[in-house]
């Protein structure tokens, strides 16, 4: 017998087996996963009755809340793709992802209510807010007014897309990654059993849902009935204040969120003895950040893992095996702070170019590439750049990296050179275009440097047509009007000439170099 693969089928569950249990909480309101699974299917059924068509994309502009987490079941009930949109973008940003995708529905928290009358009304044919205070219908209204019944359709086929996210690659080009219904359940199936998600974890949601799936924690959280608590937005005040309040178990954190939460003047006083498990991802760790870690939120497991968007995301987790139990401190700091081991349901290589396999010796670097479950239908609209991706089978992820004798993997590189600042991807040939269209610019670079409070940041390097440098407020102001804040370069250099290779390619490598000295830096 076959049942479609699908996370639909989490949710009713959840609301099966742990009907009265408060399965999500979001500021003042708590649903129990009855309730939770009615509201699901009430905005599924009014997406319908709206006439929804079949795999049409339902757009969310929203910060974490408990409506977006009801969209994951909602829209995929109603037949549509739910397309999260990065709340961090500019409005011409996220206009062009509506068009790119054809966004049938955009629901936008009335935050955003401005930005979508000005900018993004024309993008999406109905965008409507998530609340109203005056009659308006908004996604209140509509859960409020339809029917609270769904039964499973065994019809959906399993290969259809599910869920589509923008992922800025390193061509500056936003490219939409179609995660199938099937990538999904497995996913979670497979992270539940990586990441011991059981029914007795209270999981505060940290990470934006809009990023990768908010790495897959929704799915996962409610297959095992555990509890889903919402941060609006990364705060670390009031962070650490949920997690006295809702005696929080398990959270996941970028590095630098890390950082921010052990440099935060609470954490001395907040009780944090609940805390089971963290998990650290999206950018490398380091055997200090994990000591440290474990130093504040004392008995938890800190480990590391790694994903990408188009792998749904998590296809590592750094759990120390059995038969590694005695080694040193040194070591096992050293361990969990690497992207680790593969998951259940992907098989992981390192190779270099000629396609071999690397040596298992943790010098040799090569290319990861991936097959697995997890790994997505496509880009969307883009045959060529997916043809590109996926050759034989195997997905090609960008990442280089060294492997060790027992399997553990270590992200050493980027190929192309993508700067991870906060967690978020900044591709600099994008404020590198931003930054050509200044008349003044000849020639630029874009680099990460080190930053200590988002762990790198974008530097740019500049070659002006003048000769002398541009008024720093000037160009700062500039950028901000074509680029999304956090990627606007924090440093800004001004030279005679930028080192280039014997191809006329500008040697970033060269540049980065004295940035970093007397610094660790993983990714370099
Ligand atoms: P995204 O698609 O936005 O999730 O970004 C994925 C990229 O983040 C990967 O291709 C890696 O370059 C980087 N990344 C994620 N996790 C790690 C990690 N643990 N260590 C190093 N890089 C990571």
């Amino acid at each position: 017998m076959n049942l479609p693969l699908t996370p639909i089928r989490f949710k009713d569950r959840a609301a099966k087996l742990y009907g009265n249990k408060v399965g999500v909480i979001c500021g003042k309101d708590r649903f129990t996963y009855r309730q939770f699974a009615q509201r699901c299917n009430r905005f599924g059924n009014a997406l319908r009755s709206l006439g929804l068509k079949a795999g049409a994309r339902v757009a969310f502009l929203s910060f974490n809340c408990h409506r977006l987490l009801e969209a994951y079941y909602g829209v995929l009930q109603a037949g549509g793709i739910l397309l999260p949109l990065n709340v961090r973008l500019r409005p011409h940003e996220l206009s062009g992802i509506l068009c790119d995708a054809e966004a049938q529905f955009l629901f936008y928290d009335p935050e955003f209510g401005e930005t979508v009358q000005s900018e993004l009304s024309k993008a999406a044919q109905f965008p409507l807010p998530l609340t109203a205070s005056s009659g308006e219908t908004s996604y209140e209204t509509l859960v409020a007014e339809a029917d609270d019944k769904y039964e499973l359709d065994l019809g959906i086929d399993e290969n259809t897309v599910a869920e589509l996210f923008y992922t800025s690659g390193t061509t500056g080009n936003n490219k939409g990654v179609m995660l199938t219904h099937r990538n999904l359940y497995l996913h979670a199936v497979h992270s539940m059993w990586s990441l011991r998600t059981f029914d007795t974890g209270i999981n505060l949601h940290t990470i934006p849902l809009f990023h990768v799936n908010g790495w897959g924690a929704p799915h996962c959280i409610t297959a095992a009935g555990g509890v889903h608590v919402m941060v609006r937005r990364f705060d670390p005040a009031e962070v650490l204040r949920l997690i006295e309040q809702e005696r929080i178990t398990h959270f996941c954190l970028v590095p630098t969120m890390a950082i921010a939460l052990m440099l935060a003047q609470e954490t001395a006083r907040r009780d944090l003895r609940s805390v089971k498990e963290i998990h650290l991802g999206g950018a490398a760790s380091n055997p200090t950040l994990i000591k440290n870690m474990e130093k504040v939120f004392t008995g938890a497991f800190v480990h590391a893992g790694y994903g990408l968007t188009e792998t749904s995301p998590c296809i590592t987790t750094s759990l120390l095996k059995d038969t590694l139990a005695n080694v040193s401190e040194e070591e096992r700091l050293s361990l969990l702070s690497m992207p680790g081991l593969e998951m259940l349901g992907t098989e992981i290589r390192i190779v270099d170019v000629d396609g071999k396999d690397v040596k298992p010796d943790g010098k040799q670097v090569g290319e990861v590439i991936v097959r697995s479950d997890v790994v997505m239908e496509g880009y969307w609209k883009r045959p060529q750049e997916t043809s590109e991706a996926i050759r034989e089978a195997w997905f090609y992820t960008g990442d280089m990296a060294v492997v060790n004798a027992e399997n553990y993997i270590q992200i050493v590189d980027r190929k192309k050179d993508l700067i991870i600042s906060g967690g978020e991807n900044i591709p600099s040939l994008e404020i590198e275009l931003a930054l050509y269209r200044h008349p003044d610019v000849l020639e630029c670079a874009v680099i990460p440097v080190p930053d200590e409070k988002w762990g790198e940041a974008p530097c740019a390097l500049i070659v002006t047509r003048s000769g002398k440098p541009i008024d720093l407020e000037q160009l700062q102001l500039f950028c901000r009007e074509n680029l999304a804040g956090y990627k606007v370069p924090r440093v800004f250099h001004f030279r005679e000439s930028l080192p280039k290779s014997g191809t006329g390619k500008i040697l970033k490598r060269e540049l980065r170099e004295p940035f970093w000295a007397g610094h660790e830096r993983r990714v370099h």
